[in-house]
């Protein structure tokens, strides 16, 4: 193998070895601490990509980081023939923040959402009486974004993401967000599912109403369909609530988590509501790894810590500043900015006009945030970060808006 460099770098083993399906920015990174990151030139940037609203408490927390050694150094894997003493723990303090449940642990979002999808195929099947197949569709929003495997893609109607794989697994259908009428035509006597994100992160930063999410609630009890919340972008603390829907004062029935919530080590997990829990039954699902013990150390680490230092408070203190001064940026440059939405750290900056360049300028300037759909910049800070950084992000954003004009 020849490449341009000897010794080759990183980008020369990517360009020759990795399967080429991400749009990659140039940055290899190498460390990071807190809120920033270094590349392998030594350049520090502040990191509002949080690796896309994973690094809850930063990058290399002290406190996660000795958690993580300690119960690695004690045991990492057991798989779920056994019991472990971090699952146990975890489970009874997710069902904390949900409610009256039980908890599946797997090892990222699209995983959570398949359990969440096989729990309203086993939902339907009950409700027909047994029979399998006739009772499945699963109402969905448009602009969703769910995950890449079969089940999640099927509920993500985006052509970009659909495209290739087509067919996909029958019985999704999907509304308009917001719009209760357009879910409440689609419901019939073959729906078992309502299931959408508390506020979609991938589409561009689009939250479900207070009031559309009572409707749901409501819908969802009169023609008895579960209620399934993605909450894998939106959760884990992100809004200033340990889940976003808490906000509207519901509670579903199922909930998706991860990202956030091991705060770096992936994990996810699937809450249901314990009228719906034993839907489930030994045998009909279940995860190699999920609910490891190293897993579930560092996702307890990220509780532990963001309960001790108050993280959901501060967020909610911090928050109303710092949407503050965004929106006074987007007041500044209306010609470039024409929206700041979103709820605590996670927050979109709507552009009138595409987004990469954006991207590009804020990363020249020491700013890395990623896009979402529709010309969108996500801003997601970890939990942890002070109001002078959260302020540095505002004053580049102006610095590349002012050079733009
Ligand atoms: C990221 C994301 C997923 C997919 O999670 P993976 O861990 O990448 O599988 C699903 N739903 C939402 C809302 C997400 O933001």
């Amino acid at each position: 193998m020849k490449y341009p460099h000897t010794p080759p770098t990183t980008a020369d083993l990517y360009d020759a070895h990795s399967l080429r399906n991400y749009n990659r920015s140039p940055l290899t990174l190498v460390r990071g601490a807190g809120i920033y990151v270094w590349d392998d030139e030594d350049r520090r940037f502040l990191d509002f990509t949080s690796g896309i609203a994973v690094n809850t408490l930063g990058h290399c927390h002290p406190d996660w980081v000795e958690a993580v050694q300690k119960q690695t150094a004690q045991l990492i894997h057991v798989s779920n023939l056994f019991r472990n003493p971090q699952q146990g723990e975890l489970a009874r303090r997710l069902a904390g923040y949900a409610g009256p449940g039980r908890v599946f642990f797997c090892n990222s979002g699209t995983e959570a959402n398949e359990a969440l999808i096989k729990l309203a195929r086993l939902h339907g099947v009950k409700k027909a009486g047994g029979e399998e197949g006739k009772c499945l569709k699963i109402i969905c929003a448009e602009s969703a974004f769910h995950g890449r495997t079969y089940g999640g893609m099927s509920a993500t109607p985006q052509d970009k993401i659909q495209k290739g794989f087509r067919p996909l697994v029958p019985g999704f259908a999907f509304g308009q967000l917001n719009d209760l009428a357009s879910f409440k035509a689609l419901i019939d006597d073959t729906t078992a599912a309502i299931f959408v994100e508390t506020i979609q992160g991938e589409g561009g930063i689009h939250a479900c109403t207070p009031e559309f999410l009572h409707g749901l609630r409501q819908l969802c009890d009169e023609h008895d369909l579960l209620l399934m919340l993605d909450e894998v972008q939106c959760g884990a603390g992100r809004t200033g609530r340990f889940f976003a829907f808490e906000h509207a004062g519901i509670v579903p029935d199922a909930i998706g988590m991860a990202k956030g919530l091991g705060g770096g080590f992936p994990i996810g997990a699937m809450w249901v509501r314990d009228a719906h829990a034993d839907l489930y039954q030994p045998g009909n699902h279940g995860s190699t790894f999920g609910g490891g013990a190293l897993a579930c150390a560092a996702a307890l680490a990220v509780l532990d810590i963001m309960e001790r230092d108050k993280l959901l408070a501060r967020v909610c203190e911090q928050s109303g500043p710092w949407h503050a001064a965004l929106r006074q940026l987007a007041a500044e440059f209306p010609t470039q900015l024409s929206d700041i939405r979103g709820q605590g750290y996670l927050v979109g900056v709507q552009l009138t006009s595409e987004a990469p360049p954006y991207v590009a300028a804020l990363r020249e300037q020491g700013l890395l945030a990623p896009m979402a759909g529709g010309n969108v910049i996500r801003l997601l800070p970890p939990l942890n970060a002070t109001a002078k950084e959260l302020q540095s992000a505002v004053d580049i954003f102006r610095t590349v808006l002012a050079a733009k004009t």
